[in-house]
């Protein structure tokens, strides 16, 4: 089959590599639709802990194949990956907290991903969908549940108000669910007006654009002592500094973009966090019991009756052999875009 391969630290390439068969327990995944994620973009610009791997996660497709002890009633079914493998086991597993597993894997970070025509997945691995959803919406599932894990472990409830950084494909899914939940106040900022402009198509109230006004005044206006929850999603540390002025007393952060880990945060951080009584927490993926979680039922349900909109936040779409070229442009920063499509199927 051809697969996309990381080969080393930016450099990718499109080629001709082994097609898996379904190992016992597995079933293989014919690849209709993947999408890039910004780890994928990461894992491409700053190296990887592992060379060669075929990348992506962010998939959907119809299983063409069943292992030994795997029921042939799968083959034909549409389904999207659940990238994550716990191992079930583990103390953190038995309480539900898969992402904190002892011993994880990951399709597309430590097992060979979807930018490829098959992919071989365990049978637990297989998120079975309904037919009538289009294979670029399954495939935008697994983004869409990281914003809705990260409202659940905000405890967010209808009626708050809520500060979104970043716009970028988990700004735009955190808006979404924000709406969908009942938000009363939706602020995002981002600086850039595109980002912006399909975040108000999405749902978001207000837009503040921090390179044309003053953010914290702004806010200070519309929220007056804080909102009741800040979503961080830019991974920028001046940006988690001044999450804190903006969120009221006893509010909460949840932090979800990744820190640059060469810097750090002046402990009047802390001071400014004890102060206010403000809970921080960390996301990391999006699970929960039962295996894959609620964040995952929540997403088909919001596909079906239409209220999460995934054809606004697709900006490009490429057959799978372009993916090479495509990642050379993110990367020398020529491809301005939300999310990018590929297609297996258009190679040929
Ligand atoms: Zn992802
Ligand atoms: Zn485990």
């Amino acid at each position: 089959m051809k697969a996309v391969v990381l080969e080393d630290k930016g450099v990718i390439t499109y080629k001709e590599v082994p097609t898996p068969e379904p190992a016992a327990g597995h079933v293989r995944l014919k690849i209709k639709a993947v999408s890039i994620c910004g780890s994928d973009i990461k894992r491409y610009i700053s190296g990887h802990r592992m060379y060669p791997l075929i990348l992506g996660h962010e998939s959907a497709g119809i299983i063409d194949r069943v292992g030994e002890g795997v029921s042939k009633d799968y083959i034909g079914k549409h389904a999207a990956v659940i990238p994550l493998m716990p191992c079930f086991e583990c103390e953190q597993c038995q309480r539900g907290y898969y992402s904190a597993c002892h011993s994880y894997s990951f399709i597309g970070s430590r097992e060979a991903g979807c930018f490829a025509e098959y992919v071989d997945l365990p049978e637990r691995n297989i998120f079975i969908v309904p037919e009538n959803l289009s294979f670029e919406h399954v495939a935008m599932i697994e983004p869409s549940t990281v914003a809705r894990h990260m409202l659940a472990l905000g405890d967010f409830k209808s009626g708050q108000t809520a500060i979104v950084f970043g716009a970028g494909s988990i700004g735009l899914m955190i808006v979404q669910w924000l709406r969908i939940l009942g938000a009363k106040l939706i602020v995002v900022i981002d600086i850039s007006d595109d980002n912006l402009k399909i975040a108000s198509k999405l749902g978001a109230h207000v837009t503040l654009n921090p390179s044309q006004v003053d953010v914290e005044k702004e806010l200070k206006k519309l929220v007056g002592d804080g909102a009741d929850l800040t979503l961080e999603a830019t991974g920028v540390p001046q940006v988690l500094e001044q999450t804190l002025s903006i969120t009221r007393p006893r509010g909460r952060i949840v932090l979800a973009g990744n820190q640059p880990l060469d810097k750090s945060l002046p402990l009047t951080f802390i001071e400014n966090m004890m102060r206010r009584e403000i809970s921080i927490i960390g996301c990391f993926m999006s699970y929960s019991a039962p295996f894959p979680g609620h964040e995952w039922t929540e997403t088909i349900e919001a596909l079906l009756n239409g209220s999460l909109d995934i054809d606004t936040i697709i900006s490009h779409r490429y057959p799978l052999s372009k993916a090479p070229e495509v990642f050379e442009k993110i990367g020398a920063h020529q491809l301005t875009h939300q999310k990018i499509l590929l297609n297996p199927e258009e190679t040929k």
